[in-house]
């Protein structure tokens, strides 16, 4: 090792799921839409002036910003916007995790936020979840730094209700507890409206997954003024033009296309559940999923062995070669025809591999 080496902040990264070049693919490992954006987007897409590009973009960022704010009925000050929700995530963990007391989150979850802890220097415990994969809401009375979970968690999907966040929420009163809200909109209620009484919760989403964008790199977060203002202090002693021209025109566009986005989360939380029955049938066991995607496990396939054969189909999934879920496929629900590819050669595969019998 040369010298300056042993000083470098060498970090293991996240690692994102794979973008194939192949064209033709059933593409069911990142958890993108399947659907387009709204119309709206397209059309103001064709009407953008180039000649805009010229000038920095709003500092305020005013369009999408109350855009979010009138969407989800709280004041401007209330909303920080960022480049996706992992930008948010960075920036929150940035800002409110330094006190030295480690920071808990679960042990099957997000796999930035022990990303984000490693490269910030900042202590942190993984909380297991329970045998069902439920994040079990007494676990996190303990002393800590701050706390962090999904609802619905991933990439096992399950969801906590309001009630439990809030129980968790009362029992940390003295550190900020972020809620990453990626996968709500498929189903979960949203924990936005207890802002209000806790000043301490900052709740992120994205328009990555629900509104059909990850290519755009929209992120958000609501929570108190004073919360907010802090974060934008951390941010804007980072970078302080974060949010492109695109990003914000196109992204306060979407906002306006209520009943298109309604519809498409619609469409497939009603492909998930049809999906669901189908996987049971077959002998799949899975917890139940309020997300876009299914974390499912098969007691007589190796599922190491099934991700690579659908991969030679074309079939992409995601597979975590980790404690706990290497027995696991996380599934993104697409649209109904990619997902009736994906059951026919999972119907083909089982009638010609001979099961492994792995818990028999
Ligand atoms: C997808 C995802 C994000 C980040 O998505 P962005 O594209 O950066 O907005 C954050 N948290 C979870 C749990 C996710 O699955």
């Amino acid at each position: 090792m040369r010298g300056w080496e042993a000083n470098v902040r060498a970090v293991t990264p996240y690692t994102p799921g794979e973008q194939p070049k192949l064209s033709h693919v059933v593409k069911l490992n990142t958890n993108e839409n399947p659907y387009p954006p709204s119309p709206l987007v397209a059309q103001k897409l064709k009407s953008f002036d180039p000649d805009t590009l010229r000038l920095y973009p709003d500092p305020a960022m005013s369009s999408l910003v109350q855009g979010l704010a009138d969407r989800y009925g709280v004041d401007r000050e209330q909303v920080f916007v960022g480049v996706g929700s992992d930008d948010v995530l960075s920036m929150a963990f940035l800002a409110f995790f330094n006190s030295g007391r480690p920071v808990l989150f679960p042990d099957i979850t997000y796999s930035f936020y022990d990303v984000w802890a490693e490269v910030y220097g900042i202590p942190y415990e993984q909380i297991p979840l329970d045998r069902q994969f439920g994040i079990v809401k007494e676990d996190y009375r303990r002393e800590n730094g701050g706390v962090v979970f999904p609802n619905p968690n991933a990439p096992t999907g399950a969801a906590l209700a309001l009630s439990e966040i809030e129980d968790i929420l009362c029992h940390n009163r003295d550190v900020v507890v972020i809620v990453d809200e990626a996968y709500v909109d498929f189903g979960t209620a949203s924990a936005i409206p207890l802002v209000e009484k806790y000043d301490n919760l900052l709740v992120v989403q994205t328009f990555s997954k629900s509104r059909s964008m990850a290519g755009l790199r929209v992120g958000f977060a609501v929570g108190s003024k004073k919360l907010i203002g802090y974060l934008y202090g951390v941010r804007n002693s980072v970078n302080s033009y974060t949010m492109n021209r695109f990003a914000l025109e196109l992204g306060a566009c979407a906002l306006k296309d209520e009943a298109y986005f309604r519809k498409t989360c619609q469409k497939i939380v009603n492909t998930r559940e049809r999906v669901k029955k189908e996987l049971a049938a077959l002998g799949f066991v899975f917890p139940d999923s309020k997300a876009n995607f299914i974390f499912a496990s098969h007691p007589a396939y190796d599922a190491k062995k099934l991700f690579e054969a659908l991969r030679q189909q074309h079939i992409f999934v995601r597979y975590f070669e980790k404690p706990r879920i290497s027995s696991y496929l996380r599934i993104t629900v697409g649209t109904d025809e990619q997902m009736d590819i994906l059951l026919a050669f999972l119907k083909k595969y089982m009638k010609k591999e001979t099961p492994d019998g792995r818990f028999s």
